[in-house]
């Protein structure tokens, strides 16, 4: 078109679905650096709020603890910046928003503002018995005081209420790849990949 600007937008806009523990980040980050763009994780920049004692992290901190979601409106804002910043500008990978129906709709404004569509939306699940053994696990190595198991009963439960209707919404608009996460880290990265070339 006559005088449109050049965008960058030729790398994939991806949202990754899937309940606590299911290995999102991992695969996330990999498939982030496969690609060449950012993987945008807001449980990640939420942690770092609350580690730096900012304003931010103050707010978040008991909710998270407890195993809840933090406000939509914020997520809004959160989200809303993070996607302006210069790494943001060809493709990224969301993992951890949308959560909700209106952060589904959210998505949508900031999408239709960049004229972007989203690419994908993997959804990375695993039964509920091997989610609880990985959270087990991991409160022991890493400490997440979130990986508590009344707490993760709780993720889990809000995930399956809030965060997998949303696996429909994405259906419906054929966006949805699903991908067994009860493989090895090797197996689920390639299935991953496999999804978002189309040949799986
Ligand atoms: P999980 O291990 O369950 O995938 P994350 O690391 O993505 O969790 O997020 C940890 C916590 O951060 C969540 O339990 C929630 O309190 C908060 N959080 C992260 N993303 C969102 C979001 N999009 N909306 C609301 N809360 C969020």
């Amino acid at each position: 078109m006559a005088g449109a600007e050049t965008r960058g937008d030729t790398k994939p806009h991806i949202v990754f679905l899937g309940p606590p523990n299911a290995g999102k980040g991992t695969q996330a980050m990999r498939l982030a650096a496969t690609l060449g763009i950012p993987a945008i994780s807001t449980g990640d920049m939420l942690r770092a709020a609350v580690a730096q004692g900012s304003e931010l992290g103050q707010r978040v901190q008991s909710v998270m603890d407890a195993g809840q979601l933090v406000s939509d409106e914020l997520m809004a804002e959160l989200v809303t910046d993070r996607l302006q910043q210069d790494d943001a500008r060809d493709g990224w990978l969301l993992d951890g928003y949308p959560r909700t129906r209106p952060q589904a709709e959210t998505l949508v404004g900031i999408l239709a503002d960049a004229s972007l569509d989203l690419d994908h939306v993997l959804l990375l699940d695993c039964p509920d018995d091997v989610l609880k053994d990985r959270a087990a696990k991991r409160a022991r190595e890493q400490g997440r005081t979130d990986d508590d198991p009344a707490v993760v009963a709780e993720r889990l439960r809000v995930y399956r209420e809030q965060t997998a209707p949303l696996v429909e919404y994405y259906e419906a608009q054929g966006l949805v790849r699903r991908i067994d996460g009860d493989q090895s880290i090797d197996e689920v990265s390639e299935a991953v990949l496999a999804a978002v070339r189309g040949d799986s």
